[in-house]
């Protein structure tokens, strides 16, 4: 129990302190708040960043009183990034596209909505560079990342997109979605015809197969299927080496885990709602700081 004996004086926030958030179930666990507190002390902003959950059927009050208490900016995890859509007063070209939000912007009549997972993904592949132009893209999953990764992919010239579901049918969901969007190849094919893809792909694992508990396990064990990668990319971060990427290692892919797409998804939130540009320098001090305390965190 703490004593009462001394206080501790804090400075840090004030009645002028804007007040950003995140909203989800469970956000408990999130690592927003780190990075967003991180980067508002480091930018030196009169910030702060809490997480917001909110139960099933309470989202629009939510985001109501959000926006009546001044709440300046929000970002939107599972299982609410669709369902908050129409509580907006405008919603993003690329976030369309995508069919999720993951960042609100308040403005005087409401909030606007963006999607800065593509983004953050882009940049998190500059950073190691890769570049998608005219590139095999395998996507693995067809989920809200997945949708993600192939609008990305698509924006940014790509060659061509198989993705490889367990569910056939969302698998061609997907594709269409794409194919409504881009004039772009885009193939389907089941888990177990995973080796017919070109040589040379880039693959980005977007199912949850392999995070946390599971971390013995990959949604895709084939040896043949990895000696056809180039760059294999998790977007998981727990563990930051998934069975997944030491396959993929193990068969001479360069691999990226998902952990750079979060802190720069997070890092194009900031971007939006503080109106600036973080710098490559910034953005490397920040991303190096950042993985040190979740590493500390984790150990
Ligand atoms: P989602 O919409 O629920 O989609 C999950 C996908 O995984 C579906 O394609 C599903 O296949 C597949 N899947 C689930 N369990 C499976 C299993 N046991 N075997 C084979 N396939 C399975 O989830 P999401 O929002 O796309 O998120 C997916 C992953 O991306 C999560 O691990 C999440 O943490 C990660 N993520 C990371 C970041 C980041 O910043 N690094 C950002 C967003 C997401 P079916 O269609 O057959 O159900």
């Amino acid at each position: 129990m703490p004593t009462k004996n001394h206080v501790k004086i804090s400075k840090e926030i004030t009645g002028a302190t804007n007040v950003y958030g995140i909203i989800g179930n469970p956000v408990k666990f999130s690592l927003s708040p780190l990075i967003q507190n991180t980067v508002s002390r480091y930018m030196g902003l009169d910030n702060v960043y809490v997480s917001f959950p909110v139960e099933d059927g309470q989202l629009e009050q939510a985001i109501k009183g959000a926006h009546s208490l001044g709440v300046r900016g929000l970002n939107i995890t599972k299982p609410y990034k669709q369902d908050v859509m129409p509580l907006l007063t405008y919603i993003d070209p690329l976030a369309l596209k995508i069919g999720a939000v993951n960042t609100l912007k308040y403005e005087q009549d409401g909030y606007v909505g963006y999607n800065t997972d593509a983004d953050g993904l882009y940049t998190s592949l500059l950073q190691n560079n890769i570049d998608l132009t005219n590139q095999d893209i395998i996507v693995l999953g067809a989920g809200g990342a997945a949708r993600a990764v192939c609008m990305m992919a698509a924006n940014y010239q790509a060659k061509s997109i198989y993705i490889i579901n367990r569910t056939l049918e969302n698998a061609q969901l997907l594709a269409n979605e794409v194919k409504k969007h881009y004039d772009i190849d885009v193939y389907i094919l089941p888990t177990g015809r995973c080796e017919e893809v070109p040589d040379k792909a880039i693959c980005f694992q977007t199912t949850s197969v392999g995070m946390g508990t599971s971390s013995d396990t990959t949604p895709i064990g084939d040896c043949e299927f990895f000696a056809k990668l180039s760059v294999a990319v998790d977007l998981i971060y727990n563990p930051f080496e998934t069975l997944f990427l030491k396959k993929a290692k193990q068969s001479g892919a360069y691999t990226i885990n998902g952990f750079g797409m979060l802190i720069y998804q997070a890092i194009k939130a900031y971007e939006i709602w503080n109106e600036i540009e973080l710098s490559d320098k910034d953005l490397k001090v920040l991303i190096t700081e950042i993985e040190a305390e979740y590493i500390r965190m984790n150990v």
